[in-house]
């Protein structure tokens, strides 16, 4: 067929475990040319540690500092420094992901930004090989059940509040409009859910809400401002290590994207290409069906008398996307039918072309799981063939480690 898909490895552990020459020969001959390497932790018995020692030097003046390479991790760290020599020599181009620069804590963080950079530096100078640096994200969440890990009425940390007034916005203004809106989803009714289900609405339904209520306009732009700026730090960082260097950042779903601060248009100018992540799976980290489950969940439980069908419905509406054969919260824990993917997934796959202009800047990440309920072979078959059609020209496979035999083979009939 004819994608030009990006290897994940998750775990670098593998190059020591199967040896380098065995994973780079075996994914070489089916056709892989680019390799993602991450997260760059590795780990031996009891022991977990970064894949390279750190030289402080590059940290001077930031208090977060890298962790030490334990004696233990020594031999694996050359394995790991040799494979990445070794793929770059073969012809691979080499990509890192998870390279230690996460943000500990909240993105608007200038320590954190500052790590990440001295990070990003730091292991350009260990793995000179390397064409370039993917971001897990960054976003702001966008789930509403309480205290979930992707929260979408956070954050307003002290940082934030040191951000907005350098970005000229008023956050505890922002944050009451924020907290009203999470009221207000505990007041639908079912009859305004239907009412809302049966008015036919376009782009500036939404512009007249948010005349309504400008901070909670001020609240998405900020956001998008923050990613802005982290992200835009990064692509100027990697750009002055080197001009042939590349960045990614990875958006969710292009239905979710916007409300976790992105806008593809404008990370376009301090992107080289996109990771979206394609990701439908039933529970366990960010899939998909998993989101639609708790966002119905979470409906049913601050609106009594609100039923599954409803709750479900409702989700469409708002993201502007359907399911085709889900009409329960049980019945998101069945595979994806072909309709599914005949329909949503292009449909998705069109957004994201629509906002990122250029087919070739997208790059989506493409996984079974993340905990939760696995994606069946079948199920993958469709994916791919919908990311062919949609006219994508490559994805990344998350990941080698997890990958089964069946799987591998099903990934090679669509490699150009
Ligand atoms: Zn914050």
């Amino acid at each position: 067929m004819s994608l030009k898909p990006l290897m994940f490895m998750g775990q670098i552990q593998a190059f020591e475990r199967e040896g380098a020459k065995h994973i780079l020969d075996r994914l070489w001959a089916g056709g892989i040319r680019q390799l993602v390497l991450g997260d760059l932790i590795l780990s031996t018995g009891e022991t977990r540690g970064p894949s390279f020692a750190p030289d402080l030097g590059f940290y001077e003046g930031i208090s977060r500092k890298p962790p030490a390479l334990p004696p233990d991790l020594e031999k694996p760290s050359r394995i790991f420094a040799d494979a990445v020599k070794a793929a770059a020599d073969k012809g691979y181009k080499v990509l890192f992901h998870d390279w230690g620069s996460y943000p500990a804590g909240c993105l608007n963080d200038p320590e954190q930004l500052r790590f990440g950079l001295a990070r990003t530096r730091e292991t350009f100078a260990r793995y000179p090989e390397t064409h370039g640096f993917v971001l897990d994200g960054p976003e702001w969440g966008y789930e509403i059940e309480p205290e979930h890990r992707s929260d979408v009425f956070r954050c307003f940390c002290e940082h934030c509040q040191r951000k907005a007034v350098e970005l000229g916005f008023d956050l505890k203004a922002i944050e009451a409009a924020a907290l009203g809106m999470k009221a207000r989803l505990s007041r639908l009714s079912p009859k305004v859910m239907r009412g809302f289900m049966a008015t036919q609405t376009g782009p500036f339904d939404a512009l007249d809400l948010l005349l309504q209520e400008p901070a909670l306009f001020d609240w998405l732009r900020f956001k998008t401002e923050s990613i802005q700026h982290y992200v835009g730090a990064h692509y100027a960082c990697v750009k002055e290590l080197g001009a042939h260097l590349q960045l990614a950042c990875g958006p969710r779903l292009a239905a979710f994207a916007p409300l976790t601060g992105y806008n593809f248009r404008r990370l376009g100018e301090v992107t080289d290409f996109f990771c979206p992540k394609l990701y439908f799976w039933q529970h366990g980290i960010d899939g998909l069906k998993g989101t639609v489950y708790r966002y119905a969940k979470t409906l049913m439980e601050f609106n009594p008398g609100v039923d599954e069908q409803l709750a479900l419905d409702f989700v469409f509406n708002l993201y502007g996307f359907t399911m085709p054969g889900v009409s329960s919260l049980e019945t998101l824990s069945q595979p994806l039918n072909r309709e599914f993917f005949e329909q949503t997934v292009p449909a998705e796959i069109a957004k994201m072309i629509f906002r990122t202009g250029e087919v070739e800047r997208l790059k989506p990440w493409v996984g079974l799981h993340h905990g939760g309920v696995r994606i069946s072979s079948d199920e993958l078959s469709l994916l791919l063939e919908a990311i062919t059609t949609s006219g994508l020209q490559s994805m990344i496979y998350w990941h080698y480690s997890d990958m089964t035999q069946d799987e591998w083979q099903i990934l090679q009939r669509f490699i150009a």
